[in-house]
């Protein structure tokens, strides 16, 4: 307006006949003075309009990325504890505010971030104010205090110093918070019910595997005993054969012992390795040996490339590996067939293969059979078996950094192969 009225003025002086003065002659100059005074104001005010409206916009475009900032982070977090620990760090980050403060009437739990110095009020008014403020305050110039709802209950408070937003975008971000807050805890619930499920499951499966594997060597040794007790007249060599079937039986419970509690182990890492470099004839040596009882006369034929270097391995873990892949690929072909074992360099890795010439594994059932206490249907009846050696092989291969695959067809044979890192020299 000021400036408006000041143009007319220099326009009148400047240009205006007589030229240099504030006097008008001719009354039609009067017409154009007023017509450029009213232009000059319409055109003023059209200016001022304008650049507030561009104001109006810039802020509401900051409050919108801090509104889509802020709900961007806290949507990464997964678990209660984290969201609460780091929503006021995303908040002040998103809002840039000096200080931010987070309350919670369940628990009276204060999370806060910002400067050291600030300190949030005390629990009671927090309290209070969560309790009883109906919607955001914005009036005092240096904080805005905003009530944190889950739906119409009052959950808490969350303050901002050093920030203006309006009073719709604080709504908004009191919002967020919840949802978010909502969202982890529904989240956790989900995890923990199917974690429950999949606990409950899986001491279903072992019961039964267990039960099922229980059951055959325990009515060998009784029948055995029974035997021995019960009959005098009984020659050495019956006596040596059921005392062999005791024997073998025992070392069958024995081993099925041995796999629950190494698997338990690793599902509670439990288990200790001790990774150093080892040569892979050490580790085929080792697992041939114990497995020699169970290999029953079939041929293991090794062929390994002349180079290959030390891969980082736990004897006596990838033992365990190799002899599990030795005695399946025995159990699992028909007697006397021989079983190879091969191995070659990759990038960074040792690929080592166990075949054998066997009933094969269909292909919709190779991926299952890593799954603990899997057993191919066709076969669970006919061999013993607990379904525990693949998955326990995948745990141990996994705390290695590598892996296990199976390519098998029915009635031609398997390969399985399992990768270990080259040793860092
Ligand atoms: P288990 O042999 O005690 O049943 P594993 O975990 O070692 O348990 O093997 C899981 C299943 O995979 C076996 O029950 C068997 O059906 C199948 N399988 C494993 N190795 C072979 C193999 N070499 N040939 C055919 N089937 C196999």
């Amino acid at each position: 307006m000021v400036i408006s009225c000041a143009a007319t003025l220099c326009y009148n002086f400047f240009f205006l006949p007589p030229v240099g003065t504030l006097t008008i002659q001719d009354p039609q100059n009067w017409l154009a003075l007023m017509a450029f005074l009213a232009t000059a104001i319409v055109g003023s005010r059209l200016s001022e309009r304008a650049r507030d409206e561009a104001a109006d916009a810039r802020t509401r475009q900051h409050e919108l990325e801090v509104l889509y900032t802020l709900g961007r982070e806290l949507l990464q977090s997964e678990n209660v504890a984290t969201l609460l620990n780091t929503l006021p760090l995303a908040t002040l980050r998103a809002s840039h505010a000096s200080f931010a403060v987070l309350y919670l009437l369940d628990g009276d739990r204060i999370y806060r971030s910002g400067k050291p110095n600030e300190l949030p009020p005390d629990l009671t008014t927090l309290r209070q104010l969560a309790l009883t403020l109906p919607s955001a305050d914005c009036s005092a110039e240096a904080e805005a205090q905003v009530p944190i709802r889950a739906g119409v209950r009052p959950r808490g408070l969350l303050i901002l110093r050093g920030v203006r937003f309006s009073r719709e975008t604080l709504e908004a971000i009191a919002g967020l918070v919840s949802v978010s807050i909502d969202r982890t805890q529904a989240l956790e619930e989900v995890a923990r019910v199917q974690a429950a499920k999949e606990s409950e499951r899986l001491r279903t499966l072992m019961m039964d595997s267990i039960a099922h594997e229980l059951k055959t060597p325990l009515t060998g040794i009784k029948g055995s005993v029974t035997t021995l007790l019960s009959s005098n007249s009984i020659t050495e060599e019956d006596r040596r054969e059921l005392l062999t079937v005791i024997n073998e039986e025992v070392d069958r419970l024995n081993h099925l012992v041995t796999q629950a509690v190494e698997m338990a182990q690793l599902d509670a890492q439990e288990v200790h390795m001790t990774f150093r470099p080892e040569r892979l004839t050490d580790l085929i040596d080792d697992a041939i040996e114990a497995s020699a009882g169970t290999l029953d006369g079939h041929r293991v034929e090794i062929k390994l490339p002349p180079e290959l270097p030390p891969v980082r391995a736990d004897r006596s873990f990838i033992a365990k590996v190799l002899s599990n892949l030795l005695e399946n690929a025995a159990k699992y072909s028909g007697p006397g067939s021989p079983i190879f074992v091969s191995a070659e360099q990759r990038s960074g890795v040792v690929a080592i293969s166990v075949a054998d010439r066997g009933i094969g594994i269909d292909a919709a059932e190779q991926p299952l059979i890593f799954d603990r206490f899997y057993r191919v249907r066709s076969q669970s009846h006919y061999t013993s078996g607990t379904g525990m050696g693949l998955s326990i092989s995948r745990a141990i291969l996994e705390a290695h950094h590598g892996d296990i695959t199976v390519t098998s067809q029915p009635g031609q044979g398997s390969v399985f192969t399992f990768t270990l890192p080259i040793a860092e020299k």
